[in-house]
């Protein structure tokens, strides 16, 4: 035990120069590694903390502390408020004259600097570096750890090259950090950083105060509409949707029903988008409709509600954009419209690209994931965090739980959807399986003489709705998979259902939603 007079210097600092009673989750154990030269990597949600994991360290250890940020607006915030508590701390990035760098790069030489804030393309640069092997450095801070990722959505091609730092400075500890990694990332991270031998911190990636809701896509807009009239009246939220276009119709659209809407995307000139920034983190109420160009950066702890009109790119991209509701602690709902047109269009937009094949690979085991929590059965909080690698057991606060949907014993059906898509020879759409089963002579189905086929005709007794959306649920279980031309094709696991020795739950259409789970056809 500390006695009073001679507390830990961590806790010391945490409370003298930032105010705080005490360390929250992994924090202490993240700042003593470092205070002791160990490298890290840092995997905690937004709101976790991150910031102290290497500000605490970089006060206790001699020299400057070099913070790699991607983001010249956080950059200036941080800066800003641990100059206020007495930090000696700056940044240097592009918006710095000539003048001004070269009086902090002096500061930096003569040890004047607790902390400095670069930008990566700054740190790279030959004159840094050189500089660098001049100063005293405490520890070198990589944050936003992910955007090393060539495969992730914030990819920048100057993080690839931080691994030099290693190399360069092999006596300083390192520091990665992110909010956001599935298992591949986090493995690029390393990789990429040369962190294999640093210690790993994973935090909880829960939300709690995060309510998770899908719903199938109807009439989006209005559902949308409905969504906040009866959760958000007056509240403060984003809306995302994927297009530039669109952004602007929903934000139109808003406005003439009566809510204070503004639009974002990265087709605005600079003046219009800070100006909207300024009034969605400043004013009361405003429903910012955007683009994924927003957010990022943005410090807004009184988001009330995320909604995604569209589908986004993957589930990481689905938690760091919903994780901005709610940093205040207090109940938030994360809101999405899915239809299975949108899973129609990223597929074919991952087809049709020209990356490579192992990148389109990853592509689409990200989409499957994200496809698996769109079609969850069961929790979705649980879908989620086992993506990120957690266990967890049912939430009671998402829709799953709290309006359990109804399900049927579907083998049986399964095992002829199974045993249809096999004898067709593993090529066909949903929409022609569905004919097939369904005992229906098309041209298609004669042309290929599939009318003869044993299982022709023996799916009567479901609707074509309910099949689409069985094969969607077998699709999201990972049963059969999707083929580049959409047609199906069977998956090692589907044997135990094909053999009896498992049995397929599935949950049963609502027939009152009308042209929704049957738009499949392709
Ligand atoms: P992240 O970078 O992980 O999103 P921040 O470092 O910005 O999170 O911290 C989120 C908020 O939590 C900030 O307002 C910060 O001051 C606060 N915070 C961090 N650690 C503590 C702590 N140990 N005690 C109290 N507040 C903390
Ligand atoms: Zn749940």
């Amino acid at each position: 035990m500390n006695s009073p007079e001679s507390p830990d210097p961590a806790l010391h600092v945490l409370r003298h120069t930032f105010g705080f009673g005490a360390f929250r989750g992994e924090q202490a154990a993240i700042v003593e590694h470092l205070q002791h030269g160990g490298d890290a990597l840092v995997l905690m949600p937004t709101g976790g903390g991150k910031s102290l994991c290497y500000q605490i360290p970089s006060l206790l250890r001699e020299g400057c502390g070099i913070v790699v940020s991607p983001l010249i607006a956080l950059m200036q915030d941080q800066v800003q408020a641990l100059e206020l508590l007495g930090v000696r701390a700056t940044y240097l990035n592009s918006t710095r004259s000539a003048e001004e760098a070269a009086a902090i790069e002096q500061q930096l030489l003569a040890g004047e600097l607790d902390m400095l804030y670069v930008a990566p393309e700054r740190l790279m640069t030959p004159r840094f570096q050189n500089l660098l092997g001049r100063a005293r450095i405490a520890l070198f801070a990589i944050d936003e750890a992910h955007c090393v990722s060539q495969w992730g959505h914030d990819f920048r091609p100057e993080y690839i090259q931080l691994s030099i730092l290693h190399e360069r400075f092999p006596e300083v500890p390192r520091i990665a950090l992110t909010a956001t990694a599935d298992a591949a990332t986090r493995q690029e991270i390393v990789e990429r950083l040369a962190l294999q031998s640093a210690r790993l911190f994973v935090s909880s990636f829960d939300r709690p105060n995060i309510r998770y809701t899908v719903v199938e896509k109807d009439n989006p807009r209005k559902q949308l509409l409905r969504f906040i009239r009866s959760n958000h009246e007056g509240d403060s939220g984003i809306v995302y949707c994927l297009s530039r276009k669109k952004v602007e119709e929903t934000a139109t659209w808003l406005k003439s029903e009566g809510i204070r809407a503004l639009a974002y995307h990265a087709g605005f000139d600079a003046a219009t988008r800070e100006a909207h920034q300024t009034e969605f983190v400043r004013g009361d109420g405003v429903v910012m409709v955007a683009t994924v160009a927003f957010g990022m950066g943005i410090d807004k702890p009184d988001v009330r509600f995320v909604a995604h009109l569209d589908l986004p790119k993957s589930l990481e991209a689905y938690y760091q954009e919903t994780g901005r509701a709610g940093r205040d602690g207090l109940a938030s709902n994360a809101w999405m419209a899915y239809g299975l047109q949108d899973l129609v269009l990223l597929r074919e937009m991952i087809e049709q690209s020209q990356a490579p094949d192992e990148v389109k690979r990853v592509e689409r085991q990200k989409l499957d994931a994200l496809l698996g929590y769109c079609e969850a059965t069961a929790c979705r909080r649980e879908v989620l965090l086992r993506y990120f690698g957690e266990s967890s057991t049912p939430c009671g606060n998402c829709d799953m739980c709290l309006t359990p949907p109804e399900t049927f014993d579907a083998t049986v059906p399964a095992q002829q959807a199974l045993s249809t898509i096999y004898r067709s020879g593993q090529r066909y759409g949903a929409g022609h399986l569905v004919d097939i089963l369904q005992g229906r002579a098309t041209a298609k189905v004669t042309e290929r003489g599939h009318q003869s086929l044993s299982t022709f005709g023996i799916g009567k007794s479901l609707s074509d709705a309910q099949w689409s959306s069985l094969l969607r649920q077998m699709a999201a279980q990972g049963l059969v998979g999707v083929n580049e031309h959409g047609g199906l094709v069977l998956q090692e696991s589907c044997r135990a259902i094909l053999r009896g020795e498992a049995a397929f739950m599935a949950r049963k259409v609502r027939e009152s939603a009308p042209g929704g789970a049957s738009s499949v056809r392709r």
